[in-house]
């Protein structure tokens, strides 16, 4: 009678899609099978007929999506006998790698930028009780130390270089495909460091590719739209940059390591990358928590801000399906959000009942 259907991570799910065997053993906070939201009210409000929709990726176990990759990547690391896994952070990988590698019973370092890194990442990455060190260096210098040091120490990375993290990471594009029936028109998301761009289009193309194992699920791909923060663009400026800087310090990264995948990405789905500032960012952010109630990070937010930007100037054309991924949950930086509605500030009122009915009263 009853069904029985519990969740149990994207790696059972998708399993004779990722590099495991009957024997190994999963490494799962029952991460993936986020929601794919359609928006209402921000398409009707900027007047076009576009059907946009998010995957919010924020409501993974440890609050991004770095949860799809560092599932399989800590797997593959306690299937190879590692006892300790590294990586370099702007927070979100920090927090996730911590975060399964307890699950796992192993040790996790984690260099962090010193002060660039947003509070709940860090509070999340101190509770799970990884080793934290913090650097005076952003991340690209972070990224450089820990490629560095994994030849003189025992210890696994797991940044996105980690080929199992974008095995992991590309089983959002099945999902997406698995709950519209088909590719979207267009993928819109925010490219830091250029594993999810490139972890998206393997996982869009492998659904479309006919294989030894498998048949292709549709032949349809989507065309991928890449942004960056306007302080932190190399795929604009065709190289790495030396100071990338922005206040979504997701993706405040200068050196993208999946530079080459990212461009692939780019050229075979005849998409495009573009930048926006911070203030772009941070109004996109805002309108979705008000105008849909979904709170995602500053970073996320940039795939909102350019899809809308893209849809203004035609660039996507009415009649798209869009999907935008919200890579990180809102509450992971409290300080942005809540310095962003200052002007909002609560104002406090007498305890008693005529000054809260005023107060409701007055903001009808
Ligand atoms: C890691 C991260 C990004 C950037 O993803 P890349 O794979 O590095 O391009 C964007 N947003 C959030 C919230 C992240 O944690």
């Amino acid at each position: 009678m009853s069904a029985h259907t519990h969740y149990t991570g994207l790696i059972n799910r998708y399993r004779d899609r990722l590099p495991v065997s009957d024997n190994t053993r999963i490494i799962s906070l029952n991460e993936g099978n986020t929601p794919l939201i359609k928006l209402n009210n921000i398409p009707r409000m900027i007047g076009k007929d576009v059907e946009i929709y998010v995957k919010f990726e924020g409501l993974n176990p440890t609050g991004s999506f770095k949860d799809r990759g560092m599932t399989m990547a800590i797997t593959k690391a306690v299937e190879a006998g590692s006892q300790a896994v590294i990586c370099a952070s702007t927070g979100n990988t920090s927090a996730s790698a911590a975060a399964y590698a307890v699950r796992a019973g192993i040790k996790a370092f984690v260099l962090i930028p010193e002060g660039k890194i947003a509070l709940g990442k860090l509070a999340q990455t101190l509770m799970y009780d990884a080793t934290i060190i913090q650097i005076s260096g952003n991340f690209d210098k972070g990224m450089a130390l820990v490629k560095e040091v994994a030849d003189h120490a025992p210890v696994t990375i797991v940044n996105s270089i980690n080929p199992f993290r974008l095995e992991g990471q590309k089983t959002a594009a099945f999902e997406i495909i698995d709950d519209l029936g088909d590719a979207p028109d267009y993928h819109c998301l925010p490219v830091g460091n250029a594993g999810n761009i490139s972890a998206y289009w393997k996982g869009y193309k492998e659904y479309s590719t006919d294989s030894e194992t498998h048949k292709a699920v549709t032949k349809k791909r989507p065309i991928m739209c890449g942004y960056q923060a306007a302080g932190a663009a190399p795929f604009l400026a065709g190289k790495p940059i030396e100071h990338p800087e922005t206040i979504a310090t997701a993706i405040r990264i200068g050196n993208p390591q999946s530079w080459d995948y990212a461009w692939a990405a780019q050229k075979e789905s005849g998409g495009w990358f573009d930048k926006f500032t911070d203030d772009e960012i941070l109004a996109a952010q805002k309108l979705l928590a008000q105008y849909e109630g979904i709170f995602c990070e500053p970073a996320s937010a940039i795939s909102i801000a350019g899809a809308l930007h893209n849809i203004g100037t035609g660039e996507i054309p009415e009649g798209s399906r869009i999907v935008c991924t919200l890579t990180g949950n809102g509450l992971k930086d409290p300080d942005t959000a809540i310095k962003q509605c200052a002007a909002a500030h609560p104002v406090t009122i007498d305890a008693e009942l005529n000054a809260v009915k005023k107060a409701i009263l007055d903001n009808m």
